[in-house]
C-alpha cells in the first residue's frame, strides 16, 4: 500500500507559487522555527509577506523537547492561530507537527506520544531548509524527553502535513557539517526502505534514484555550497527518502542513533552516518540483493560504497561505556523501529556496533 496525502510543489519560488493555498488554511499561521534558519534561508520572509497576521514561535531547539512543543501548543491557543506552519530542519518540522495534535486534542506534556489520543489535527504546512529528514512527508514526528532523557518517534496519519513547499534555495545557507549530516540522514531513509521488513516495492525507483542523487551531489555541495544545481538534487533526495519511510519507517538504522544523540549530543545524520557501515554488513545476508540492484543503477557496488563513505570522514566524539551498553541496548532493543528489521537482531549485535565506535 502507498499513501502520502502531502501535496508537494519542489521548485524555486514554491512559497509564491503556493501563495493563494496558503492563505486557504486559514487567517493567522503559528511559524514554528528554530533560533536561525527561517531567517537565515530567507522562508520567513517569503511566508509572512503573505500574511496580514502570524505569530512567530522560534524557540525550537535541535532535537525538540516535550516542554517546547507544550509552551508552543499554549501560544497557538492564546494567540488565535488556525493553522501551523513549520520553517527549518526536522526539528522544526516535527515540533510543527507536535503542537498541532497537542492544541487540537488538549494534550498534557505526558500524551504527547499517546496517539491513540489523537483525533484531529490543525492544518500543518512544512517548508523544509535543510536536505535531510524528509519530515514534509511523513506522519513522523521525533521529540526527545528531557525528563528521562529518551528520544523517540511517533507517527500518525493526521500529521502528514497537508502541504510541502520545497524551494531548494532555502538550503544554499546550511553550514557543510549541516549538509552533511542531513544528506546522510536522507540515504539512511532510502537505505532503510531496502532494509524494511515493510518495504514498498513501489518505491524502489525513488530509492535508486535518491541514493545516486546523493552520492553524486553531496561532494559537490560540499565543495561548492552555493551550487544549487547539487542542493535541488540533494532536496529531491531528501523528498524521496521522506515519501519512502511514510511508507515503510525505519529500522535499526534509525533507532541505534537515538541514544548517540541524546547522551553524546551526535547531530542526528551523524549518528546514522558512524554507524551505517555497520548496519549494512549486519543486514546483508537478507538485503545483498536489493542492494547490488539499488547501487548497480549507477554503476556502484557495496565496495565502492563504502570507500565514498570513508571519503566523508564520519567521526563523532562518543565515549562508549559499560554503563552506557547496559542502558541503551535494552532501549534499543525495546524501540519500534526494531519490528522492521530484515532479520532477527539480537542485544549483543547492537552491544558490538556501539563497541565497535570506541
Ligand atoms: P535540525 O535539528 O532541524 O537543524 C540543525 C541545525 O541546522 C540547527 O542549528 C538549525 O538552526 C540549522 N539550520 C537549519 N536550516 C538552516 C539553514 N537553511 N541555514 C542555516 N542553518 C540552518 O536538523 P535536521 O537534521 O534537519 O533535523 C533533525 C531532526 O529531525 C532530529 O530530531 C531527527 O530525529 C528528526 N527526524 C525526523 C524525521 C521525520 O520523518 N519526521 C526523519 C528523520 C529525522 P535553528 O537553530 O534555526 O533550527
Ligand atoms: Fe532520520
Amino acid at each position: 500500500m502507498f499513501y502520502l496525502p502531502t501535496k508537494i510543489v519542489f521548485k524555486i519560488e514554491a512559497v509564491k507559487a503556493a501563495a493563494e493555498q496558503l492563505r486557504g488554511f486559514g487567517k493567522k499561521p503559528l511559524i514554528v522555527t528554530g533560533a536561525r534558519s527561517a531567517i537565515a534561508s530567507g522562508a520567513q520572509q517569503d511566508v509572512t509577506a503573505l500574511f496580514e497576521d502570524y505569530q512567530v514561535y522560534a524557540e525550537i531547539k535541535e532535537n525538540p523537547e516535550l516542554g517546547s512543543i507544550m509552551r508552543g501548543a499554549e501560544v497557538f491557543k492564546q494567540s488565535g492561530c488556525d493553522f501551523v506552519i513549520g520553517i527549518g530542519g526536522g526539528s522544526p518540522l516535527d515540533a510543527a507537527k507536535a503542537i498541532s495534535v497537542a492544541a487540537a486534542n488538549q494534550l498534557d506534556i505526558d500524551q504527547l506520544y499517546s496517539t491513540q489520543l489523537f483525533q484531529k489535527a490543525y492544518p500543518i504546512v512544512a517548508i523544509p531548509t535543510t536536505s535531510g529528514t524528509g519530515s514534509e512527508v511523513t506522519q513522523f514526528s521525533v521529540l526527545s524527553d528531557e525528563r528521562s532523557g529518551k528520544k523517540a518517534g511517533w507517527g500518525h496519519p493526521l500529521a502528514f502535513p497537508v502541504l510541502a513547499l520545497i524551494d531548494p534555495r532555502y538550503t544554499l545557507s546550511l553550514s557543510k557539517e549541516v549538509t552533511q549530516n542531513t544528506a546522510i540522514d536522507a540515504l539512511s531513509h532510502l537505505l532503510e526502505g531496502l532494509y524494511s521488513a515493510n518495504r514498498e516495492p513501489l518505491c524502489f525507483p525513488m530509492i535508486h534514484k535518491g541514493i545516486g542523487l546523493i552520492v553524486k551531489n553531496l561532494p559537490l555541495a560540499l565543495k561548492d555550497p552555493g551550487n544549487l544545481e547539487a542542493r535541488t538534487a540533494l532536496s529531491q533526495a531528501s523528498i524521496y527518502g521522506g515519501m519512502t519511510i511514510s511508507q515503510s519507517s525505519t529500522s535499526l538504522q534509525h533507532s541505534i542513533g537515538y541514544p548517540l544523540t541524546s547522551e553524546f549530543g551526535v547531530p542526528h545524520g551523524l549518528a546514522n552516518g558512524i554507524v551505517m557501515k555497520q548496519i549494512m554488513k549486519l543486514y546483508k545476508p537478507a538485503v545483498h540483493e536489493l542492494l547490488d540492484e539499488a547501487f548497480g543503477s549507477f554503476h556502484f557496488n557495496m565496495e565502492s560504497f563504502f570507500s565514498w563513505l570513508d571519503d566523508l570522514n564520519l567521526n563523532a566524539d562518543v565515549q562508549i561505556t559499560e554503563e552506557f551498553i547496559s542502558q541503551r541496548v535494552p532501549e534499543v532493543m525495546s524501540s519500534r523501529n526494531m519490528l522492521n528489521n530484515p532479520l532477527e537482531v539480537s542485544a549483543e549485535q547492537i552491544a558490538d556496533i556501539f563497541m565497535s565506535l570506541m
